[in-house]
């Protein structure tokens, strides 16, 4: 295989309509008392950890008070994850399907996770949202805090499954947000742009992806980058 392609999950392959941030808030009440300043947070582009770190941060709960809790506030996000999502209210964005249909039969394409979702709540997302199965490695949330980190877990993944490590612009990394070209950079990786998600095209376009599509259903640029079939 020649490329290994890393997709985003909130924004560039699904939209929850909000009910993960939902599910992320009921847990921080059930496990702390307090959201903190949920209402105008920005999500785009961040991991699990640093969101529930943050958040409580912000209401003067340190670090070192959250850490222990971490997996207690996971357990109750991914149980209300569970709960509240379903195909009514989570649907893959315009082009998903046939976007992965089509690298699906490209033997030359690995295709793989790059989220800051933890493992879990990735898989109940692309359950509801009819996109398990189409991703062979993934590289979350809850291996590393900081996304400029995850590259390199995709990588090792990848090495361990196909003794390749893709490296350099080998490795493709799609998103929907600033921090998605900031971790592709630090990776040394190609990155390509969504504007589907929360973010405007011309917010993407001033850290000058490598590709800056309007949506996966408008692949062209894409599939360019990663070349013909073979
Ligand atoms: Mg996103």
């Amino acid at each position: 295989m020649h490329r290994l392609i890393l997709f985003d999950v909130d924004g560039t392959l699904l939209s929850t309509n909000g009910q993960a941030g939902e599910a992320l808030g009921m847990a921080l009440r059930e496990t702390f008392g307090t959201a903190g300043p949920i209402e105008h947070y920005p999500w785009a582009g961040k991991t699990d950890p640093q969101i529930v770190f943050e958040l409580l941060g912000r209401v003067g709960i340190p670090r070192a008070d959250v850490q222990p809790r971490l997996s207690e506030v996971f357990d109750h996000y991914c149980d209300n994850l569970a709960r509240r999502l379903s195909p009514a209210n989570t649907r893959a964005l315009a082009g998903v399907h046939a976007l992965l249909h089509a690298l699906r039969q490209r033997p030359d394409v690995a295709v793989g996770l790059l989220t800051g979702n933890i493992r879990r709540g990735a898989d109940i997302k692309l359950t509801a949202a009819g996109l398990a199965g189409h991703f062979t490695i993934g590289a979350f949330g809850s291996d590393q805090e900081d996304r400029n980190r995850l590259v390199a877990v995709a990588r090792e993944r990848a090495r361990a499954l196909w003794g390749d490590e893709f490296s350099g612009t080998r490795t493709v990394v799609v998103g929907d947000a600033e921090p998605d070209i900031r971790c592709a950079r630090a990776g040394g990786a190609c990155a390509v742009s969504v504007a589907s998600g929360k973010t405007t095209r011309e917010t993407l376009a001033m850290l000058q992806p490598d590709v800056l599509l309007d949506s996966l259903a408008s692949p062209l640029a894409l599939l360019a980058l990663i070349g013909p079939n073979g």
